[in-house]
């Protein structure tokens, strides 16, 4: 049986009710407004309902229940029953309020009877669901604060059993977004976007357009990115553009696990069906495969796991997305490369070129940690720096230089003799060691080609197609532009 689309409702703030007439105005794609009376100076309802355009839900949420309303209870009863006498579409009336008598005005119809829990999932969620859905209010709405991913579960469970009978059910907090964007999984009849970060929300254009809201039916493919913290990541904005340039009926989303089991329960109840892995899940999750490929065996952790029958396969393409910017500047053939760093990366470089004819040498801040590098790949090992003239390549994989550092480097220029430097960060996408780099003759490469390459390699993997040309690339570079906006702004 197909089930109607769940629809997405914006949610709007403002000073003044001409403010949020105007805000609503604006409105492009949505299929509801809800009109937050609680945070205008001068609640009108006739003012904020006159000529409106889309179905609205009228709320004047009290502090109490997380919003601004500062006036006392019958002010606020008020408020509410004008919305339902003036024929507003919704009218949301916190259960906790005991407004019996709006409820019983219109028999429930209209009314969305809400629930917020700021502290976490209540235990007595299912049994809440039920009381509240007894008192015959139109639609039931629960929202609770997540704070991990295995937190969004029970929302799942409760859905299954009641959604679709008029339940709009979120997570609050970024654990929560997978209940925003897959609402339709989870038996919402709506998800509300708008610009209440603190509670999880995302902007409407960003459901729209990131997310594609309107493309996720019940058997919409899930993919993601398992780490912490995510929030900067590019990989959703490349992942999602591939899926939709490919018209896959798959969506991918950042998943901030609070540890490895966390991440676990949720991808086995939700049907996962792969995931990009980083920090600090890379050797952690490599202990939760069913099945951990050859390369990633050698490295040691993986960047990649994919959902096979209930199988999951763990599989690393750091490796091939380094090789892949040198294969045709560098002929690695007896070319001495220095790679500056003993972490996770370190590891599937040293692997990646232990198939070349190059020679190695690991350089660490901790000696050991270098040599035990280098022993999963035949390398030497030395403390850092490397010596002028001991190399042809130099590689950086320690995060020195990254963004906000960006006014770092993991070494002096006047140390810069080699004919390559390849530097693996890609935020900032050309960073001080680089630009030493060209200053000195060397030839520079950044890290956006490899990040690029190693989510091409996922994909196929994941899909079974070839990844579309450029726009995984494009995806990078844009989400990268927005991120230096938004960082000056911000300063
Ligand atoms: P990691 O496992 O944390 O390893 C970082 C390494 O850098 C460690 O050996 C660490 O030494 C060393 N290090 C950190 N700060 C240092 C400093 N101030 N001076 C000297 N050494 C320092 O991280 P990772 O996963 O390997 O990632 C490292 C970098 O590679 C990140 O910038 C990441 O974004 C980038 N990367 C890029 C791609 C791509 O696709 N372009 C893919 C993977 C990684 P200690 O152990 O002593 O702390």
């Amino acid at each position: 049986m197909t089930t109607s689309p769940t629809r997405l409702c914006v949610t709007l703030t403002a000073e003044t009710t001409a403010e949020l007439r105007r805000k609503r105005d604006e409105v492009v794609g949505a299929d509801l407004v809800e009109l937050r009376l609680d945070t205008v100076s001068d609640p009108n309802v006739a003012g904020a309902l006159a000529g409106r355009k889309l179905p609205v839900i009228v709320t004047c949420r009290p502090t109490w229940e997380g919003g601004h309303f500062k006036g006392s209870e019958d002010e606020r009863r008020q408020i509410l029953q004008d919305a339902l006498a003036r024929g507003a579409e919704y009218v949301d009336i916190e259960w906790k309020a005991g407004f019996t008598d709006l409820l019983s005005s219109t028999a429930g119809r209209r009314v969305v009877l809400s629930s917020h829990d700021f502290n976490g999932v209540p235990s007595d969620l299912n049994n809440r669901a039920q009381a509240m859905r007894a008192t015959g209010a139109e639609v039931v709405k629960l929202a609770v604060k997540t704070s991990r991913l295995s937190d969004c579960l029970p929302l799942l469970d409760l859905g299954a059993q009641i959604g679709r009978q008029g339940t709009v059910l979120i997570g609050m907090g970024e654990c929560g977004l997978a209940t925003r964007v897959l609402a339709r999984k989870f038996g919402s009849l709506w998800t509300y976007a708008g610009d209440q970060q603190h509670v999880g929300q995302v902007t409407p254009a960003d459901l729209l357009d990131a997310y594609r809201f309107r493309a996720i039916t019940e058997t919409t493919e899930v993919y993601g990115l398992v780490g912490s913290p995510i929030s900067h990541s590019v990989s959703p904005a490349m992942h999602n553009a591939a899926f939709s340039a490919t018209r896959l009926d798959a969506v991918y989303l950042p998943f901030p696990a609070a540890d490895a089991e966390d991440f676990v329960t949720f991808g086995r109840a939700m049907g996962l069906k792969g995931a990009s892995v980083t920090i600090p899940f890379k050797v952690s999750l490599f202990d939760q495969m069913d099945e951990v490929y050859a390369v990633a065996r050698r490295i040691g952790a993986i960047n990649t796991m994919r959902a096979v029958e209930g199988r999951w396969l763990g599989g690393n393409t750091d490796a091939a997305g380094f090789l892949s910017p040198l294969r045709d500047r560098v002929d690695l053939k007896g070319a001495r490369v220095a790679v500056l760093g003993a972490g996770g990366a370190a590891r599937a470089v040293a692997v990646a070129l232990s198939s070349s004819e190059a020679s190695v040498t690991i350089y660490a801040r901790n000696l050991l940690k270098a040599q035990e590098v280098a022993m999963t790949s035949s390398a030497a090992s030395g403390s850092m720096p490397p010596e002028p003239g001991s190399w042809d390549v130099l590689v950086n994989t320690t995060p020195v230089g990254m963004y906000p550092r960006v006014g770092d480097t993991p070494i002096d220029a006047s140390l810069l003799t080699g004919r390559h430097v390849y530097d693996l960060i890609y935020n900032p996408s050309t960073t001080r060691l680089m630009r030493e780099a060209a200053k000195a003759g060397c030839q520079a490469i950044g890290g956006l080609e490899m990040l690029v390459v190693q989510a091409h390699e996922q994909f196929e993997w994941w899909t079974g197609m070839k990844a579309p040309a450029g726009v995984m690339r494009e995806a990078a570079l844009k989400r990268l532009a927005e991120f230096i906006r938004h960082e000056n702004h911000v300063v």
